[in-house]
C-alpha cells in the first residue's frame, strides 16, 4: 500500500481534447442562434493553473486568458511571455482600485468595471501610460447580494456618468449568472443582459461600443451563446476542477 499523503490525486486532464470538445459545443451553440462561431470568443480562464498547463492551452489554439486576481496574473504575464507567447489578458474578477496600477500595461479588457470610482482610477491609470484601455460594465442581474455589479435599472444612468473618461472605452457587458444545477433556469439573465446591450448600441452613444456580450461559464455558456453572447469565460470545462 501506498502511504497517504493527504495530497489529492493528480487526476489527468487533456486540455487539448478539453478545447476541442469546447469549441464543438461553442459552435453548436452559434449555428442554433444563427450565428457564426467565429465571432464567439472563448476565454480560458486560468485561475489557479498553473503556467505549463497554460501553455499546453496556448498551444492548442487558446489566444485570450482571463484571471480574477492582479497579482496571479502579473505573475503568469511575466511567465507566458518569457515563454515566449503572445496572448490577451482579460481581468475578469473585482477589482480594486488600489491595483489598477499594476495591470494597466498588460491587460487587454477588464470584464469588471463596477463602480463610478473604479472608472475614474482606471482613466487615471491609462493616461498616465498613454493607453486606452477596453472595459465591460459588470451588470448584476439576478441582483444576488454576493455578487459585484451594478443592477440592471443603473446601467443607463452608469454610461451616462462615464462617457467623460476619454481613457476608457466601453466595450459591452458581462455578467455571472447564478449557480443552476440546471443552466435552463438562468436563460433568464442572459436574455435580459442581452436586451439592455441591444437597446444601449441602438442609441450610439460616443465612447460606447457595444460589441461584448461577455456571459457563459463552464455550466451555462450554450445556454449564454444562445441568448447573444460572444465571449464565453470557461475554466473548469478546460482544465479540470480546481484545487
Ligand atoms: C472562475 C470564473 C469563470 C470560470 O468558471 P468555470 O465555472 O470554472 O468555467 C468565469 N468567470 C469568472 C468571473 C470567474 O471568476
Amino acid at each position: 500500500m501506498t502511504p497517504d499523503t493527504g495530497k489529492q490525486v493528480d487526476i489527468h486532464v487533456d486540455i487539448k481534447e478539453n478545447i476541442e470538445r469546447i469549441k464543438e459545443r461553442v459552435e453548436k451553440a452559434a449555428r442554433k442562434s444563427g450565428r457564426s462561431p467565429d465571432e464567439i470568443k472563448l476565454i480560458a480562464v486560468t485561475k489557479n493553473v498553473e503556467p505549463a498547463r497554460i501553455l499546453e492551452a496556448i498551444d492548442a489554439g487558446i489566444w485570450d486568458l482571463g484571471e480574477n486576481r492582479v497579482q496571479e496574473m502579473q505573475e503568469k504575464v511575466e511567465a507566458i511571455s518569457t515563454a515566449g507567447r503572445k496572448v490577451n489578458w482579460h481581468m475578469i474578477g473585482h477589482l480594486q482600485k488600489n491595483k489598477v496600477k499594476y495591470l494597466v500595461d498588460s491587460v487587454s479588457i477588464i470584464h469588471s468595471l463596477d463602480s463610478i470610482e473604479l472608472a475614474q482610477e482606471i482613466d487615471k491609470r491609462a493616461k498616465k501610460v498613454g493607453r486606452i484601455i477596453n472595459v465591460l460594465i459588470q451588470v448584476n442581474v439576478a441582483e444576488e447580494e454576493s455578487k459585484f455589479g451594478i443592477f440592471k435599472d443603473e446601467v443607463n444612468k452608469f454610461i451616462e456618468d462615464i462617457v467623460k473618461y476619454d481613457n476608457i472605452r466601453v466595450k459591452g457587458l458581462m455578467t455571472i449568472a447564478p449557480k443552476a444545477a440546471n443552466p435552463e433556469d438562468v436563460r433568464f439573465v442572459f436574455r435580459e443582459l442581452n436586451k439592455i446591450f441591444i437597446d444601449i448600441r441602438r442609441k450610439n452613444i460616443d465612447n460606447i461600443d457595444m460589441e461584448y456580450l461577455s456571459m457563459g461559464m463552464s455550466n451555462d455558456f450554450e445556454v449564454a451563446i444562445e441568448e447573444g453572447a460572444n465571449m464565453v469565460r470557461i475554466g473548469t470545462a478546460i482544465f479540470g476542477v480546481r484545487r
